[in-house]
């Protein structure tokens, strides 16, 4: 143990009394810098002890300012999506549209009557500034707004189904991604969860005969982020709802996406609409406000005012209530779908319909911009965040790399072009090839690309 060695090691008040940490301590509290100090030189006799060199008070000090670097810079900030996919939830889900914006600006810059009735002057509800949209958006009797779909779905179960049994087609037990499993929400709410049929055929009977007077509900979950194809066969909502009224039990739908618009009209296989779902009589559906509607992240049940109203007074509502700035911007994201403006405004429908001549026409500028290191070639673009799985979008991609005189990889390129001082831009990588796609970038960023883009070029020919 080379005790002598930690000798030379500065104390703690030394590095606080250097000239780096007294300026530090212009804008940071003692505490902190006290902390940070210790733990640096708890840093310093683990690497004494194991040989390495007694570090400078200057190293010490420069080890504390890098620590209280790294906790100030804004760790989440904005990145171009270049991937492709739309709705990507590694980088967020949907874009907001400026309607969307300005309202949940106005309504987080000061106070709002979020829970104040103005007519009378006393307590009133939040959920009145959305409930009537969703109401005449859907067809649905009620409906309520929650967190966030997982949310809506175990707020469902536990109103509704806990200490009974809900029925699921086994091919729709399924896990969604970032740790929502059916199975386990389903335990989670108290429900029991009675798997009928195989993973790949599901008929009629096998739910007739799992019905138990301990039934409560039958669940269809939209299976968004897979397609099962080949030898299947699955109940439709129709058929779940005639064999329910028939036993006197519930019908919940997991649209998952849950989309308002018909996606035949751009191309796509149809998704299921949740309006399709309150007509043909399920009682609750339960979607997500930052999938397809294009909105912030929320979850959105609608359904017959019966059971909307037992969740509504459900303990857990209060849990996975919505926040007044989200609640805003969900109500403006729905505005846009009355008016009929959806498509226009919502960036994730500008996106998906975008035209081919505008995406070439992006493309190119960004070769350009990158002077001979890429070029253009035919793709696909996909929709994402669990909505419409194996469905494609033809699209002009931008091919960076393949055969620069440079020789740089398309990991190393991507890894510049993350790290690019202008905005960090996202792009994919297949078969060796950095891709990038105009159709997840937002218009109004294409000069932030291209200025990227031009420093890479640059960055490269040195
Ligand atoms: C995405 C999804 C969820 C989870 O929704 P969040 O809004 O992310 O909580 C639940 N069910 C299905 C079918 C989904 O696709």
């Amino acid at each position: 143990m080379p005790s002598g060695e930690l000798r030379n090691l500065p104390s703690v008040d030394r590095v606080l009394a250097g000239e780096r940490l007294k300026e530090l301590g212009n804008s940071f509290s003692h505490d902190l810098l006290l902390n940070l100090t210790r733990e640096r030189l708890e840093d310093a006799r683990r690497s004494i002890a194991v040989g390495k060199p007694v570090p400078s008070l200057d190293e010490i000090a420069g080890a504390v300012a890098v620590h209280v670097e790294a906790l100030v810079q804004p760790g989440l900030r904005p990145v171009i999506n270049a991937t492709g996919v739309i709705l990507h939830t590694n980088l967020g889900r949907a874009p907001l549209s400026r309607a969307a914006i300005s309202a949940m600006a106005a309504v987080s810059r000061g106070f709002s009557n979020l829970e104040f009735d103005l007519s009378t002057g006393s307590r009133g509800e939040r959920q009145v500034f959305i409930e009537p949209l969703v109401c005449r958006l859907t067809g649905a009797e009620a409906a309520l707004v929650v967190n966030n779909n997982a949310a809506a779905v175990l707020l469902g179960l536990s109103a509704l189904a806990s200490r009974k049994e809900v029925i699921v087609s086994r091919g729709q037990a399924v896990e969604i991604g970032g740790g929502f499993r059916i199975p386990d929400v389903m335990r989670q709410s108290g429900a029991k969860l009675v798997e009928v049929g195989t993973t790949n055929r599901t008929y009629i009977a096998d739910f007739e005969q799992a019905i138990t007077e301990r039934t409560a509900a039958l669940l269809r979950v939209h299976t968004s982020n897979f397609r099962v194809t080949g030898f299947t066969s699955e109940v439709t909502l129709a058929e779940l709802v005639t064999i329910a009224r028939n036993h006197n039990i519930l019908v919940f739908d997991d649209l998952g996406s849950g989309c308002l618009l018909d996606t035949a009209t751009y191309g796509l296989a149809p998704e299921p609409t949740v309006q399709a779902s309150i007509k043909l009589g399920a009682d609750l559906a339960f979607f997500s406000g930052d999938k397809l509607i294009g909105g912030p992240q929320a979850g959105i049940i609608a359904g017959k005012k019966a059971a909307v109203d037992r969740l509504k007074k459900h303990p857990l509502a209060r849990a996975v209530r919505i926040d007044k700035v989200r609640l805003a911007g969900l109500a403006a994201t729905l505005v846009h779908y009355l008016r009929e403006e959806a498509p226009q405004e919502i960036p994730v429908w500008r996106m998906i319909s975008a035209s081919p001549e505008e995406l070439s026409r992006r493309a190119r500028r960004w070769v350009e911009a990158l002077g001979g290191l890429a070029r253009l070639q035919d793709g696909e673009s996909t929709i994402g965040g669990g909505s419409l799985p194996g469905e494609t979008l033809k699209t002009r991609l931008v091919a960076v790399g393949p055969g620069n005189k440079r020789g740089q990889s398309a990991q190393a390129l991507s890894r510049r072009l993350r790290q690019s001082p202008v905005i960090p831009v996202i792009g994919r990588i297949s078969e060796d090839v950095l891709l990038l796609d105009p159709r997840s970038v937002l218009p109004e960023d294409d000069e932030a690309m291209l200025a990227a883009l031009y420093a890479l070029a640059k960055d490269i020919s040195k």
